[in-house]
């Protein structure tokens, strides 16, 4: 008899380790984000590298957001195929083989948008596209290091080189500037936070309003997480925001952010042997639960993870009630995007009754 699981099956019924999603809970992470956000006039572009699934980024576009950001353009290709085709692609397209695909996706879905930070980026992108015969030019937006130092062209002359070079290029567009200040999202403190992304902010508009200065058509302007969209958005210039983690949230996120969005996935593990009277070990370890962040944590308080390796996680307890095999436990991620991307699938409940069983579409869609 093969494993099944269908909607109305209440989560008891689930084999571990399983991603489960308080639906209640999700569903008003959602109405928070929109209801503070959307009444500002910005658009929402949540980024799919949290959720890999297509669906989740439909349920966000239902919710009033413009489209989506992916990180990689191998998930640009599952988004397209199921449908999602307002992208952004946040990471530099860079090499042959990915060049050629891009050109590939965008030949059918012509929504698709990317960033450039350099010229041999940008010239590549271009050649191809010259090459494929479309006669059409690729939108691109000006990837800006605002102060994260991982991908971006720098402000001042070098932004504006690079457009003027973006500009020569015949199958190019330059329609915005994208300048994802990731350094920010988990600084501690509201007003520290703040501070530090206005900084960013005021980079990101400079640079955009000295583009325009210089003849570029600059109409979008794409920033912002889960930690600073709610800043982003009160600076005159910024056109856009991309958070992605609010949806789920993690332990990292609530720690820096506080509550005012809620954990609303876990990692539902069983107990599967006891080790000593106040240590039990669960069948989560690293291939359930990321680390990079710290250790995830029991929904239950007063019980503390350990990693015992690849399949298996230790819970000791001073004064907790005594967990015994056979037990199941609620873990929250450190880290919401990879930890999703370690799943295949979501299991949606509302009150412990599971309602939808989502895909996870592009796990594992790295390139
Ligand atoms: N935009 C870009 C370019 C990102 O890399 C990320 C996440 O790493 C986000 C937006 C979304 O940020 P968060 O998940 O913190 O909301
Ligand atoms: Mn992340």
């Amino acid at each position: 008899m093969p494993y099944t699981i269908t909607p109305g099956d209440p989560i008891s019924a689930l084999d571990t380790p399983s991603m489960l999603v308080d639906l209640d809970l999700m569903e008003t992470n959602i109405t928070s984000l929109m209801t503070q956000l959307l009444p500002t006039g910005i658009s929402i572009r949540p980024h799919s590298k949290t959720t890999k699934s297509a669906i989740l980024a439909q349920k966000l576009i239902s919710a009033g957001a413009k489209g989506a950001c992916v990180a990689k353009l191998s998930e640009a290709e599952v988004m397209c195929a199921k449908g999602v085709t307002d992208l952004l692609i946040t990471c530099e397209i860079i090499g042959a083989a990915k060049v050629k695909r891009l050109v590939e996706l965008w030949k059918e879905f012509r929504d698709v948008k990317v960033v450039v930070d350099s010229e041999v980026g940008a010239r590549a992108i271009d050649e191809a596209v010259q090459e494929s015969g479309v006669g059409e030019r690729m939108k691109v937006l000006l990837d800006l290091d605002v102060g994260l130092h991982r991908t971006g062209c720098q402000p001042g002359d070098a932004a504006l080189a690079l457009a003027r070079t973006v500009a020569e290029c015949q199958n190019l567009e330059l329609i915005g500037v994208q300048g994802y200040e990731g350094h920010l999202q988990h600084v501690h403190g509201v007003e520290e936070r703040k501070k530090a992304c206005l900084e960013s902010m005021k980079i990101l508009v400079e640079t955009a309003e000295a583009l325009r200065r210089d003849g570029h058509a600059i109409r979008v302007v794409t920033t912002g997480g889960t930690g600073t969209a709610e800043f982003c958005v009160t600076v005159p210039g910024v056109t856009e925001v991309q958070p992605g983690s609010f949806l789920f949230m993690d332990t990292d996120y609530r720690n820096a952010v506080g509550t005012k969005y809620s954990n609303s996935l876990t990692i539902l593990s069983t107990v599967i042997s006891k080790q000593g009277p106040k240590s039990v070990t669960i069948d989560a370890g690293l291939k359930s639960l990321t680390t990079d962040s710290g250790l995830a944590e029991c929904k239950t308080a007063g019980y503390e993870y350990g990693v015992l390796g690849d399949e298996h996680g230790s819970l000791s307890w001073t004064d907790g009630a005594d967990l015994k095999v056979g037990d199941r436990v609620e873990m929250i991620p450190s880290h919401i995007d990879p930890t999703i991307n370690l799943h295949d699938f979501y299991y949606a409940h509302r009150k412990g009754v599971i309602e939808a069983i989502w895909p996870v579409d592009a796990r594992g869609k790295v390139q």
